[in-house]
C-alpha cells in the first residue's frame, strides 16, 4: 500500500500534472529514481517507461521476421555471460560449425556479424573492395539496389545490370558484363525476397573465377528454404540473416569468406572504411586468425548468439535436406491454394519461386494496402506489400522456419479469401 502511494505521488509530481495514474506495484529501485527526478533532473521519467512492456502476439506471415520457436526464445532468455569468457568462445566456435554446415562450406573465415543482414552486406563489400575498384551488381529487386548503394558510398566504381523485379540473369549475360567491367566483386541475390525469386546460382562462380572476380551471394531469405552449396558452387562470400528460415530473432548475420576472398581482403592497400566491420579484427574476435589470444574488439550480442546457436542446432538436428524439402512442400501447398482461389503468383515458373517468401500479383481492382490492413485487423496476421521496385506489384506471404506448416498456409489462405470478399474493389 505504502509503495502504491509513493508511486502515485512520485509519478504525479514528476509529471507536474494532475492526471490519474494507474495504481501499479512499484519496483524497489524506482524510488531513488523518482527522488532524483524530483530534485535535480528537469526531464521527468516518461510515463510510458513506468508501464510494463507490452508485446502483442502476431502471426508473422510476411517476409520476416518470422515467429520464433519457444526453444530459441528460451535460449535467448538465458543468463548473460561475458562476451570474452571461455564458455562464450566455445559457443561462438559452435556457431561457426553450425554456419559451416548451413552454408555447406569448410571455410575457416566463418563468423556471425553483430548486426542484421545489412551488417553482413556492408561487411562483405567494405572488406573486399577498395575505393575506385570496379563492382558489378545484378539488380532485379531491392537487394541489388541496396548493395549498389553501399558500394557507391564507399567509393567503388559501381556497374549495374538491371532487370524488372523477379527477372533472371542468364550466365551469358553475366559473363558479358564480367568481361566488360572487369569487377573485383560481382553481387547476386539468391533469394530475392522483394520479388519472391530463387535465382539460379550454378556456373556463375566458375565464370567469376575465370574473370578474376569475387562472387558475393545474398542468401538472407533463402538459407534453409532453398538449396545453396557455398563450396560446390564456388561462392566466394555468402551471408544470411537470422530472422528468416533460420528462425532466430533479428540481429545476427552469418557470413563466410573463402580463401580467394581472404587473399583479397587481407592484402589491401587501404583500411576498410568501417572499424566495427573490419574482418582483420572480427577474424581475431572469432578465433579465426591463428593468434593465441582473442582481443577485445566490440561486445557481441551474447543473447543473440545463444539464440542463433539454438536455431543452427535445429538445422543440424532436422537436416538441411529435410528443411529444404519441408519448405518446398508447404510452399507448393500454399501456391496451389492461392491459384485455386483465383490469385496469380508473381513468379510464373514454379522452379524459380522462393519457397520461403511467396509473391502474389495484386488482384485486379483491389487496393493492396486495404487488403493487408484488413488481414492485420481481422486475422492478427502480417503479410506485406512489395518493397522497392516491387512496391504496388505484389503482396508478400512468408511461411518459414517455425511458421512453415500447412495449418498456417490454411490460415493465410482463409485470411486472404476473407479479404477478397470484404475489401470493396477500389483502385490501387
Ligand atoms: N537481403 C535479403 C534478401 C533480405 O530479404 C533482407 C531482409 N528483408 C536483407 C538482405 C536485409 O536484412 P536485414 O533486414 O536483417 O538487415
Amino acid at each position: 500500500m505504502m509503495q502504491r502511494t509513493l508511486f502515485r505521488r512520485g509519478a504525479l509530481l514528476a509529471q507536474k500534472a494532475a492526471v490519474e495514474v494507474p495504481l501499479l506495484p512499484m519496483s524497489a529501485p524506482l524510488q531513488p529514481r523518482l527522488d532524483r527526478a524530483m530534485s535535480s533532473v528537469t526531464i521527468p521519467p516518461p510515463e510510458c517507461m513506468l508501464r510494463p512492456l507490452e508485446v502483442p502476439f502476431r502471426y508473422l506471415f510476411g517476409p520476416g521476421p518470422s515467429n520464433v520457436p519457444p526453444r530459441v526464445l528460451a535460449a535467448g532468455g538465458r543468463g548473460i555471460i561475458g562476451h570474452m569468457h571461455p564458455e562464450m568462445y566455445e559457443i561462438m566456435n559452435d556457431i561457426k560449425k553450425g554456419i559451416q554446415y548451413a552454408f555447406q562450406t569448410q571455410n575457416n573465415m566463418t563468423i556471425a556479424m553483430s548486426g542484421s543482414g545489412h551488417a553482413a552486406m556492408e561487411c562483405a563489400v567494405f572488406n573486399t573492395v577498395e575505393p575506385g575498384e570496379s563492382v558489378l551488381v545484378a539488380v532485379n529487386g531491392i537487394w541489388g539496389e541496396r548493395v549498389a548503394e553501399i558500394a557507391e558510398r564507399m567509393g567503388a566504381n559501381v556497374h549495374i545490370m538491371v532487370k524488372a523485379p523477379g527477372g533472371v540473369f542468364s550466365n551469358e549475360e553475366i559473363e558479358k558484363a564480367l568481361a566488360k567491367h572487369k569487377p573485383v566483386l560481382f553481387f547476386l541475390t539468391h533469394g530475392e525476397s522483394s520479388a519472391g525469386l530463387a535465382h539460379p546460382v550454378d556456373g556463375i562462380g566458375d565464370l567469376c573465377r575465370k574473370h578474376n572476380t569475387l562472387f558475393l551471394v545474398d542468401a538472407v531469405a533463402s538459407l534453409g528454404a532453398s538449396p545453396i552449396f557455398m563450396d560446390q558452387q564456388n561462392i566466394d562470400i555468402l551471408y544470411t540473416g537470422s530472422q528468416k528460415a533460420l528462425n532466430a530473432p533479428p540481429g545476427t548475420a552469418p557470413i563466410s569468406f573463402n580463401e580467394r576472398a581472404c587473399q583479397k581482403m587481407f592484402n589491401r592497400k587501404t583500411k576498410p572504411v568501417s572499424y566495427l566491420f573490419d574482418m582483420a579484427h572480427l577474424s581475431n574476435y572469432w578465433g579465426n586468425d591463428g593468434q593465441p589470444a582473442r582481443l577485445y574488439h566490440h561486445t557481441g550480442p551474447v543473447l543473440g548468439f545463444f539464440s542463433l546457436r539454438e536455431s543452427l542446432a535445429i538445422f543440424a538436428e532436422k537436416g538441411l535436406e529435410e528443411s529444404w524439402r519441408h519448405h518446398r512442400e508447404v510452399a507448393g501447398y500454399l501456391w496451389k491454394g492461392l491459384e485455386d482461389m483465383g490469385l496469380k503468383l508473381f513468379i510464373q515458373n514454379k522452379d524459380l519461386r522462393l519457397p520461403s517468401v511467396t509473391t502474389i500479383a495484386i488482384p485486379e481492382g483491389y487496393n493492396w494496402r486495404e487488403m493487408l490492413q484488413y488481414i492485420m485487423k481481422h486475422h492478427n496476421m502480417e503479410m506485406t506489400g512489395g518493397l522497392g521496385p516491387s512496391t504496388g506489384m505484389v503482396m508478400r506471404l512468408g511461411l518459414m522456419g517455425y511458421n512453415c506448416q500447412k495449418t498456417n498456409a490454411d490460415m493465410a489462405l482463409a485470411a486472404l479469401a476473407d479479404a477478397l470478399k470484404n475489401c470493396k474493389k477500389s483502385k490501387a
